[in-house]
């Protein structure tokens, strides 16, 4: 996965431990500089943590929808 810097991906933040998402400012091989839009902290996270984290994030959100769109029984009107 190429990640441009300027982006943003989420991640859990150490610093005010939030799930953030975190600007890419610059990459060193597959370690990435990245910078909490919500407090400005650092960090330098490997490549393949970022990734792995994105995919868990979004398998969750993908549940969490799935979960409503159980509970909607309208989309059956049309
Ligand atoms: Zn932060």
């Amino acid at each position: 996965m190429d990640l441009e810097p300027g982006t943003t991906r989420l991640y859990r933040c150490a610093l005010c431990g939030a799930d953030t998402p975190h600007r890419i400012r610059g990459r060193r091989g597959n370690r990435y500089a990245v910078v909490c839009t919500n407090c400005s902290g650092g960090a330098l996270i490997g490549g393949d943590d970022l990734w792995l984290y994105q995919v868990r994030w979004e398998e969750e959100l993908r549940e969490i929808l799935t979960q409503l769109t159980d509970g909607d029984t309208s989309r059956d009107d049309r």
